[in-house]
């Protein structure tokens, strides 16, 4: 078990309050929270917000979502280490560097459709420690199907409907965990597990709101 001595007191209070609160139920989602510095994703001005349960701005109209709501998505996507798992939505690259601690940064892709964020994100991760994560500059509503299959596809931004790319690029064993409804600001996480036959399950869980997923499998820009 990941030792609390030395990490940052504001990190080990939130990361308790998650656990008590049971956002966090695992270990490995536990030992993610404390490994990964949250304030190294944020403004430089926002540094001393970086512990409190909240999303942030991150600029260009997007946030870094809250640490509870990550923490949902990461229990329900139920990774383990050498998982490969696509990110949709890299924004400021905590979720991504929070997905690497769980499989191992060589196995995540991360695609962000806004070059400046990416752009940002990407320096975030490497400053982080997490430079093997890999991140691109395209359309997620279609996937990233040059680096599919995935055991994993967590979408970080509200789509209309479960973009229809998403489960063709999925392994046999493969979990979707994205925001889904039909405004551009409230959503339902939907938990989508594929079956042996190829079908997917689907449950709808927390209700949530994300920035919009914008692109051509999701919603008009603008
Ligand atoms: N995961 C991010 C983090 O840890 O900071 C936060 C993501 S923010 C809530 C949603 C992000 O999804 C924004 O950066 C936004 O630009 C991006 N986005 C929206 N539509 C997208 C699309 N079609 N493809 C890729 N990224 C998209």
């Amino acid at each position: 078990m990941l030792s609390e001595a030395g990490m940052p007191p504001a990190r080990v209070r939130l990361v308790a309050s998650l656990v008590r609160g049971g956002e966090i139920r695992t270990a490995a989602v536990r030992e993610a929270f404390l490994r990964v510095p949250r304030e190294e994703f944020v403004r430089p001005e926002d540094r001393r917000d970086a512990y409190d349960d909240m999303p942030l701005p991150i600029g260009e109209g997007q946030t870094i979502s809250a640490p509870s709501m990550i923490a949902i998505m990461l229990e329900e996507a139920d990774l383990r280490p050498g998982e490969r798992v696509l990110e949709v939505g890299t924004g400021s690259g905590y979720h991504a560097a929070l997905l690497a601690a769980l499989v191992g940064a060589e196995n995540v892709v991360s695609i962000e459709r806004l070059p400046g964020l990416a752009a940002w994100g990407r320096r975030n991760l490497d400053r982080a420690g997490f430079a093997a994560v890999t991140v691109i500059t395209g359309d997620g509503s279609l996937g990233c199907p040059e680096r599919a299959p995935y055991d994993a596809i967590l979408g970080t931004a509200g789509a209309p409907q479960l973009p229809p790319a998403w489960p063709r690029q999925l392994t046999d064993r493969g979990r979707i965990v994205a925001p889904v409804g039909l405004s551009r600001t409230f959503q339902d996480l939907l938990v989508a597990r594929r079956r042996p036959d190829g079908g997917l399950d689907l449950r709808r869980g927390t209700p949530c709101a994300f920035v919009p997923l914008v692109g051509r499998e999701a919603w008009p820009d603008g």
